[in-house]
């Protein structure tokens, strides 16, 4: 359609938030007194950001992870992701969530040792209810867009720790999930397997994954698009 005199030129509408979290508290108890892990946190994040949170030990990362990850409800506040607020949605609709929205990396690489790299990375598609034909195609594809299409057979144990955290992450984005949420990827590797996996994940944001990482290591957070700081519960922007 050409543009005539007449028409007024279309504004491109803002990025929709993929999170906006507002007043978020989450307290615990221990041994009788209440600890407040994140103290008034009120956060958006869009699609397509690659997002760091640092910070000191018992800062809260953990947590707001777990509240990003709709593995946690906070205890005042709203989540939303997307259309829903992670407060007050059933349970079912959080594991629904869960299965098919969001890819989940940890720093211990969590994988089944007794599964091969192939039978990992299927274990994501259990709940999605394809085809096994599908299912098949999926997995070769993933564990091909990391690196590892001549490991699929292989076991954990038979795979380095750079290798291993590329089959966490084709496991993560297998189910083709709206973000990816990290909790020290890079933690257990060497400076030159955390490089690669670095590098790995930065090609995931530039073809639009959402990443929101957090990490000790400045070398990550120097990738970032945005910096964030997580410190006695509170978060502080801190992008230069
Ligand atoms: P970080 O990941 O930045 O190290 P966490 O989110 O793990 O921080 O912890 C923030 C605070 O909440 C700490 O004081 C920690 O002891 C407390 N905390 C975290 N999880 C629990 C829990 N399940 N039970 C009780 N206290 C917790
Ligand atoms: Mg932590």
């Amino acid at each position: 359609m050409s543009m005539t005199e007449t028409q007024t030129p279309e504004v491109e509408a803002p990025l929709a938030p993929l999170y906006r979290l507002e007043g978020v508290t989450r307290t615990y108890q221990q041994k009788g007194r209440v600890v407040k892990a994140l103290a008034g946190v009120d956060l958006e994040i869009a699609a397509g950001e690659f997002v760091t949170i640092q910070g000191p030990t018992g800062g809260g990362k953990s947590t707001l992870l777990q509240l990003l990850g709709a593995l946690d409800r906070p205890s005042a506040g709203a989540v939303h992701l997307g259309e829903i607020d992670v407060a007050t949605a059933s349970n079912a609709e959080l594991g629904r969530i869960r299965a098919r929205e969001i890819g989940f990396v940890f720093q211990g690489f969590n994988l089944i040792p007794t599964l091969t790299a192939a039978e990992n990375v299927d274990m994501a598609l259990e709940p999605l209810g394809l085809s096994k034909t599908e299912r098949g195609e999926r997995v070769a594809e993933a564990l091909a867009h990391v690196g590892l299409a001549d490991r699929t057979d292989h076991k954990p144990g038979e795979l380095s720790g750079g290798q291993q955290q590329r089959v966490a992450i084709a496991r993560a984005i297998v189910k083709r999930p709206r973000v990816l949420l990290a909790d020290e990827p890079t933690g257990n590797l060497d400076e030159s397997m955390r490089d690669e996996i670095l590098a790995l994940l930065q090609g995931l944001n530039a073809e639009g994954l959402t990443l929101i990482v957090v990490t000790h290591d400045s070398a990550v957070a120097r990738r970032a698009t945005r910096r964030l700081r997580l410190d006695k519960g509170t978060v502080r922007d801190i992008t230069r």
